[in-house]
């Protein structure tokens, strides 16, 4: 199903937003328990609502509240559900079996230690209030636009949360702690569902992580456990596909997208991944989601002709700017990055958005509030144009 009530080309974006100051002071005396939720959450309000400006102001057709009050994409679960403990990666390097070889790639990486924060099971797994259903409540009170809501993908929650010598004594295997977790996601998906979301987008970008470094089996930050993976980049990938199929499987009546990225952490961009999905896409046209969010505007992930042999089976949310240089990408470059993607897709298939959040980590945004602004406006122009051009299905020459 499409979202109701878009144009062609909808603009959207794909989640997260830079913090103000205050809200980042607020963060730091949540975590430090000065604060309760609820009174985090006060504050955290107007961070919400400004974000909603700047992407209403700049013309976006999906919104979201910037994941303001989470500290990052996927970590935000501690405050959520029971038997989970946020460890920043500094604490975790205790539980690591190769200390040297996690804190090399966190150098690599161009990974903060300190910063970067861990949902690490410690016992039994308990959904205490909804993920994100709260967040959604929030912002339809304040905009009749419709939301896009973004939720950790199984497969990296799994992978994150589950730490040898940490989560064995409630979860003895990463298994265990996987089938825990698709109950909790899918029952959140149908809450969002029921509560008027129109779009649940699962972030996996974990997944380029599995398929470009199958070699190094410590991999990624993102997923702190050690040596926990296979090491097998195919039976990852199948794995993940099973565990997000057994979260949406039957869910109607509700958008729903995956979103894999090469990393969203450091301006460098030396420091994250590289790599075409051409060999992802086998496994991610078999997730049965309506929309795949993927990158286009960084050359690291490679060319759209990626879709040659698989066109038109999903639609595409095409990355379009990246988010994390400074430079407003022109709205004519856009309108010819889309119209390379329709080689591959209908109009119909296309959502526009950048390549991932403007403020993935809470403590390390990506830009500044005002750059990603012009960039979303850059982009809505960029929606205008071609609208004018395809409305009626087809689209002009020249
Ligand atoms: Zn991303």
């Amino acid at each position: 199903m499409a979202v109701a009530g878009v144009p062609l080309f909808p603009v959207t974006v794909v989640g997260s937003w830079p913090r103000p100051k205050y809200l980042l002071d607020a963060l730091r005396q949540r975590q430090a328990g000065r604060l309760s939720f609820q009174e985090f959450n006060a504050r955290a309000d107007q961070a919400v609502l400004e974000c909603l400006k700047y992407q209403q102001d700049a013309g976006v057709d999906i919104v979201s509240d910037g994941e303001q009050r989470r500290d990052n994409f996927y970590s935000f679960v501690t405050e959520k559900l029971d038997g989970v403990k946020l460890m920043s990666l500094a604490e975790l390097m205790n539980h690591v079996e190769d200390k040297v070889s996690f804190d090399q790639i966190l150098r690599s990486q161009d990974a903060p230690a300190f910063a970067i924060h861990n949902p690490t099971v410690v016992g039994k797994v308990r959904r205490r209030q909804p993920l994100a259903a709260d967040e959604l409540l929030f912002l339809r009170q304040h905009t009749g636009k419709p939301i896009k809501v973004a939720l950790p993908g199984p497969y990296l929650l799994t992978r994150s949360m589950w730490v040898k010598g940490v989560s064995d004594s409630a979860y003895p295997t990463m298994d265990s702690l996987a089938a825990e977790l698709v109950q909790v996601l899918r029952q959140e998906l149908l809450e969002l569902r029921d509560a008027g979301v129109a779009f649940v987008q699962f972030d996996e970008p974990v997944l380029t992580d599995v398929m470009f470094r199958p070699q190094v089996k410590e991999r990624t930050f993102m997923c702190a456990s050690m040596a926990a993976a296979s090491g097998d980049s195919r039976t990852e990938m199948v794995r993940a596909v099973q565990l997000l199929n057994a979260v949406v499987r039957g869910v109607e009546g509700v958008q729903t997208g995956v979103h894999v990225c090469r990393g969203n952490w450091s301006r460098k961009e030396e420091a994250l991944l590289q790599g075409s999905y051409e060999p992802l896409l086998m496994y991610l046209l078999t997730m049965q989601v309506n929309q795949l969010v993927l990158e286009f505007a960084t050359p690291r992930a490679g060319e759209l002709a990626a879709f040659q042999r698989y066109p038109r089976i999903r639609e595409l949310g095409l990355g379009v700017v990246n988010p994390r240089s400074d430079e407003v990408e022109r709205p004519q470059a856009i309108v010819a990055r889309v119209e390379e993607a329709l080689r591959y897709f209908q109009p119909g298939q296309v959502y526009l958005n950048p390549d991932c959040g403007f403020g993935t980590f809470a403590e390390r945004p990506m830009n500044t509030a005002e750059v990603a602004f012009h960039k979303l406006q850059s982009i809505a122009q960029a929606a205008r144009t071609l609208r004018a051009k395809y409305a009626d299905g087809g689209g002009k020459a020249g």
